[in-house]
């Protein structure tokens, strides 16, 4: 139970099983001064009036609490019947909870509660996570503290040895482990609770950047195919079909991936740029590149739509070219599928585009040197592993991102890789201007969209849909496809749709209508979030705005400005928004700069909901934070490369614990393999 629930299973799990926060004695507010705005409080007092209301899941228990000021309400609506055994009438407890307002008056609801008595006088009293499985076994906040407080009474000097070398405790002012360990359960201060903690944070980090420091170094070491020259096909490209001048960051970038690919070692290199940047022809002739060389190359792309359109722009940049290329997805079948396969294996095929079907199996290169990957971070790591098992020897990686990471994200997440930005959009590019509206203004916001399609513009109408509510969200959008009709009428305007219900014929059929620009509108959901470029569309209006990350809203307003008119981002929002929401809209209409909006997404929802990171345990940190601890993370990155470029291999008998430590940890294991 302990296991599933916690994930414990050893006594050094439970020593690591650290208390998210302390009652502490000296730190008690009196029930008087408590108003609505307090937040989060610690108070002392009697408990009176302790009584069950309600049947079935109304189920709620109430009691009372006074100190010498004034009373207050704890309420609990789960877990009642516990509750009410173990609380008892007249007895003194301390008590921590988030104030809350309800029908005007203050209480807590769902307070921890502790009996004054069981806690110590002087230090600070640990409260460890629980579930509430674990507390119906018994196994409560109090009780957690009693196994632990037992455990270290067990615990020898010798039994927390330390790990970090003392050259790095002493440069970086860290108390010892045994200290740390001891101080985060039972802290004597909160001084010494700040030491342990940093201390901590401080070590977890370190690991993490010692593997990503092992990583690069193996990465420099990898042997990769050796692009020699730059040849017919690069040049004649460059003179004679570059539809438009370079941009000074797109030549910089270019040669940043011709010196990576002449070195002899595998090129991994993180391209990142914001939404219309140009990253598509730098790719393309990354991949020519790869064929003056005698090599195949190819573009993997994390949709079918996305994976079309590449196909179609660079399909006509190599037509003129007579350059062969073709598209591999999930829908390619029967002859066209088994030519494209046959033709990959005997290398007459030498650029190929596609989604996830590249990775199967049955596709076989004759010599990949090159695999662009575009907007990463919707492949697992398994799937770029697989990718690279397609060769003897590693191809060169190019990963394209319009997500810009913010640097701490960056150093977690990518520290492996080599990062090339491109920092500067096309010339003759103006500002998106973005408005937040609220729903009512609807008829004016389609007022302003006619006046655009009328002048010969397209726009997109697009609605959320995320997984959990997948239903509802359907029919809103389809109530919303109805709605759309009602202001543009289907005799006048041309309107298309599409979502991730269709199946792909259908979806490539309705998005083609309005690549080609017959329709007008394409009303959609976020499965065109995405890289889609039709230069021509000056509107992007999105519905429910407030449902939508930052990072999210951001891409889908690259989706316009990518042509030389004015173009327009329109929030539609309703009335009950949460401050948090609000934020969001502020910060969206203020900012056009990606990486700004990356930075202030990363610090409102923290890094764990972010870029699909959440299922890859890259950003498990138990207290550590990136954002919070960037100062920490800086540290130890550079205490992390000063130790590899050392001693690599962590053999010397300093090293010995941190080697275990890391070997231990196996799942990141295959790593060094993935990019
Ligand atoms: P993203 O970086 O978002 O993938 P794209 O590669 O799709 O951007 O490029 C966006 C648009 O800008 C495309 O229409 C492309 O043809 C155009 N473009 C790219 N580079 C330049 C440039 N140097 N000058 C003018 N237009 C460019
Ligand atoms: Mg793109």
């Amino acid at each position: 139970m302990l296991r599933k629930e916690l994930e414990i299973a050893t006594f050094e799990d439970l020593l690591y099983h650290y208390p998210y926060r302390y009652f502490d004695r000296t730190q008690v507010t009196k029930i008087a001064s408590i108003n609505p705005q307090s937040e989060y409080v610690q108070l002392i007092g009697t408990l009176i009036n302790i009584f069950e209301e309600g049947v079935g899941r109304k189920k709620r228990l109430t009691a009372t609490l006074y100190d010498d000021t004034e009373k207050i309400e704890l309420v609990w609506f789960q877990g009642a019947e516990w509750m009410k055994k173990s609380l008892k009438e007249n007895e003194r407890y301390i008590v921590f909870g988030r104030v809350a307002v309800f029908n005007g008056v203050m209480n807590l609801p769902h307070p921890e509660i502790e009996l004054l008595s069981a806690t110590s006088v002087a230090g600070m009293q640990p409260v460890y996570p629980t579930t509430e499985k674990l507390k119906a076994k018994g196994l409560s906040n109090r009780s957690f503290a009693k196994i632990t407080q037992a455990l270290f009474e067990k615990v020898r000097p010798g039994d927390l040895p330390e790990i970090l070398p003392s050259t790095i405790i002493n440069q970086y002012r860290l108390c010892s482990r045994a200290q740390a360990l001891t101080w985060i359960h039972f802290p004597d201060s909160d001084e010494h609770m700040q030491a342990a903690r940093y201390r901590l944070k401080w070590e977890e980090l370190f690991a993490s950047q010692l593997k990503i420091a092992q990583i690069r170094l193996q990465h420099t070491i990898q042997p990769g195919w050796k692009f020699e020259k730059v040849g017919d096909n690069f040049n004649r490209f460059y003179s004679n079909h570059l539809p438009f001048q370079l941009t000074n960051a797109q030549k910089r970038v270019l040669k940043e991936i011709r010196h990576d690919t002449a070195t002899g070692k595998q090129m991994n290199r993180l391209l990142q740029g914001d939404v219309g940047s140009g990253k598509t022809i730098v790719a393309v002739m990354a991949m020519l590149l790869s064929l003056d060389n005698g090599f195949q190359a190819c573009l993997m792309a994390p949709t079918e739509i996305l994976a079309q359109q590449h196909y179609q722009s660079i399909h006509s940049l190599l037509e003129q070219m007579e350059i062969p290329c073709a598209i591999l997805t999930g829908s390619t079948k029967g002859k066209e599928r088994k030519d494209t396969l046959q033709r990959l294996a005997d290398g007459s095929l030498p650029i190929v585009i596609g989604t996830h079907a590249l990775i199967e199996e049955s596709v076989k290169f004759q010599n990949l040197g090159l695999a662009v990957i575009d907007e990463q971070h919707r492949f697992g790591v398994g799937q770029r592993a697989r990718l690279w098992q397609k060769n003897e020897k590693a191809p060169h990686v190019l990963v394209m991102t319009a997500t810009p990471i913010p640097r701490t994200l960056a150093m977690t997440l990518y520290g492996d890789l080599d990062v090339s930005t491109i920092d500067e959009l096309p010339p003759g590019r103006q500002e998106i201007k973005t408005v937040w509206r609220n729903e009512m203004r609807r008829a004016n916001v389609m007022d302003s969209i006619r006046s655009e399609i009328d002048k010969g513009r397209q726009a997109y109408i697009v609605y959320p849909l995320i997984e959990e509510s997948e239903k509802m969200d359907y029919e809103s959008l389809m109530a919303g496809y109805e709605q759309v009709k009602v202001f543009f009428p289907e005799d006048k305007y041309r309107i298309a749709m599409v979502h991730g219900r269709q199946d792909a014929a259908l979806r490539e059929q309705n998005m083609q209508r309005f690549v080609s620009g017959h329709a007008q509108i394409l009303v959609a959901t976020t499965v065109i979030e995405v890289g889609v470029n039709v230069p021509n569309a000056s509107v992007m209006l999105i519905e429910s705005a407030e449902r939508f990350g930052l990072s999210q809203l951001h891409q889908l307003r690259g989706r316009v400005g990518r042509g030389a008119e004015q173009s327009y981002c329109i929030l539609l929002t309703g009335n009950a928004l949460s401050a948090e929401s609000k934020q969001r809209m502020h910060i969206i209409t203020s900012t056009t700069n990606g990486f700004t909006i990356a930075e202030q997404d990363l610090a409102m929802r923290g890094p764990g909901d972010l870029y699909g990171t959440r299922q890859s345990g890259v950003l498990k940190f138990k207290l550590a934070d990136i954002v919070k601890d960037s100062g920490i993370l800086e540290q130890t990155r550079q205490a992390a490369q000063q130790v590899i470029a050392e001693d690599p291999t962590l053999t010397s008998p300093q090293y010995q614990p941190l080697r275990n430590i890391l070997f231990r940890e196996a799942h990141q294991s295959n790593w060094s393999k993935i990019s």
